[in-house]
């Protein structure tokens, strides 16, 4: 399972609507809204996710 970091749903890749490379790691959206979201402001839910950051469970 794949975790769209925007929103936080769980997917299989194929499951995907959206994926990108960033920094050599595959991030996987439910839609291209959260694509959007996610290239308006990469730092924020990018880098959070990669840096196993305290929000896993909120
Ligand atoms: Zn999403």
């Amino acid at each position: 399972m794949e975790k769209d970091p925007v929103c936080g749903m769980l997917m299989g890749p194929k499951q995907a609507a959206a994926q990108r490379v960033h920094e050599g790691r595959t991030y996987y959206f439910c839609s291209t809204e959260c694509l959007k979201k996610s290239d308006q402001a990469p730092a924020r839910y990018v880098a959070v996710t990669q840096s196993h950051a305290k929000k896993d469970h909120p």
